[in-house]
């Protein structure tokens, strides 16, 4: 799914060295530079599809369990989560999540790691993003003191609806989480920035397919069966900009068909035809009512025809809705990149299962810029996706100092946490 603004974000020019960390983490990430661009082309080289992750997550298994750590495999098979230090005092820790599937398209990007498989591709950033929290996690693991742990949480199946973050919930994962943090890759913000914004920040997002059918015919005879084309036509139209009257215009809903089938033959009215297309909202109360309105539409802008009707809706997820104070960690951690790496960025149209787990706790997702600051700037689900690699090290600086507010550098310093002596 997309999770990235609408509108290019304005990239800065500060905060792309690497900003100042606690010194183990410098020495950490010195160490394991090539590893994340290892991990990450690894990954990239050898894309599964949503609940086929099956190497994905024994890849990610064997580099945690090499680092002592004990990986819980979900019972599906795909996806893991591994604890790192310790609980707080109610048991729980800061939950890390990434995404281990790719999309289902061919890659086009020319890179020397591309897919090797045909027709699956990390054309989302996924592999990054996996990348990103195994990094943050070792480091994290390597930490001199670490009084709060982190959950690590690698979720299967981020990119079909209604998505593997419930699936993860349904194992009860969530149960340790106090509070929980997403990057996603965001092509048009700058690699060095963080886009960061409380509140709503993707779109919900449901699918409808609609199946006309009917007794099919001769088209010089149309009065003898039911012009199922012609009902499709008015269905493509009439559906979109009747909900357009139906719902506030302030809710940015946004229904839009992607596939329309029918008929082969110039001269035959068929008897089966489909529309398929997404209903997107960046309301939640909009969410809750949009299902029966698109019902009631389909049926009205069709029965004048005669042609028969069957309506598959498939309810999607809720917005991503960030928690305000969850947004400020986010923001202020973002703070170790430079003065300005935080960004201000805009609710997407796009739809993340990430939503589900701030349904359940506080948390916020950021977008991790990946523009490398000059060349074309492209989107997620294209061909030719691409990724700065630096995005890599600033995810895991940003993450790590998420998670252990006590080894924030001195600018960070949150009054309820006071900053230690730097070290140099
Ligand atoms: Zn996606
Ligand atoms: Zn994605």
């Amino acid at each position: 799914m997309s999770s990235v603004a609408d509108s290019a974000s304005r990239p800065t020019d500060t905060a792309r060295a690497a900003g100042a960390g606690e010194r183990w983490l410098d020495d950490w990430l010195t160490a394991h530079r090539e590893d994340l661009i290892a991990w990450r082309r690894h990954i990239h080289r050898n894309p599964e599809l949503s609940r086929q992750e099956f190497g994905t997550t024994a890849f990610v298994a064997e580099k945690l369990r090499a680092a002592g750590l004990d990986p819980q495999l979900l019972p599906a098979g795909t996806g893991l989560y591994c604890d790192i230090g310790p609980a707080d005092a109610d048991g729980k820790r800061m939950g890390l999540r990434a995404d281990l599937d790719a999309l289902p398209m061919n890659e086009e990007s020319g890179l020397d790691f591309a897919s090797t498989v045909p027709g699956v591709a990390h054309t989302c950033g996924h592999d990054v993003h996996t990348a990103v929290v195994l990094g943050a996690g070792l480091a994290l693991a390597a930490a001199p003191r670490l009084e709060t742990g982190v959950r690590l949480i690698f979720q299967p199946a981020e990119e079909v609806m209604p998505g593997g973050a419930l699936d993860v919930i349904a194992a009860g994962v969530l149960s340790g989480v106090s509070r929980i943090f997403a990057l996603h890759c965001d092509p048009h913000l700058q690699v060095g920035t963080v886009g960061v914004k409380a509140g709503p920040i993707t779109s919900a997002a449901d699918i409808i397919d609609v199946h006309l059918s009917g007794p099919g015919g001769h088209t010089s005879r149309p009065q003898l069966t039911t012009d199922l084309v012609g009902a499709l036509g008015r269905l493509i139209t009439d559906v979109p900009a009747l909900l357009a009257r139906r719902v506030d215009p302030r809710s940015r809903t946004v229904m839009v068909w992607g596939s329309v089938e029918a008929g082969r033959a110039a001269n035959a009215i068929p008897k089966r035809g489909t529309a398929r297309g997404t209903v997107r909202t960046g309301e939640y109360d909009t969410w809750a009512e949009i299902e029966p309105i698109m019902r009631e539409l389909v049926h009205a802008a069709v029965a004048p025809t005669g042609v028969q009707v069957r309506i598959d809706y498939h309810r999607g997820m809720p917005p991503v809705d960030n928690e305000e104070y969850s947004a400020t960690m986010l923001r202020r951690a973002a703070g170790v990149l430079g003065p300005d790496a935080a960004v201000d960025t805009l609710q997407s149209s796009g739809g993340e299962d990430f939503a589900w787990y701030l349904e359940k706790v506080p948390g916020a997702m950021g977008r991790l810029g990946v523009w490398p600051g000059s060349g074309p700037v492209c989107d997620i689900h294209q061909p030719d996706f691409y990724a700065d690699e630096r995005a890599l090290e600033y995810g895991v600086r940003l993450l790590v100092h998420l998670a252990a507010p006590p080894l924030r550098s001195p600018n960070l310093a949150d009054p309820r946490n006071p900053a230690p002596p730097r070290e140099r």
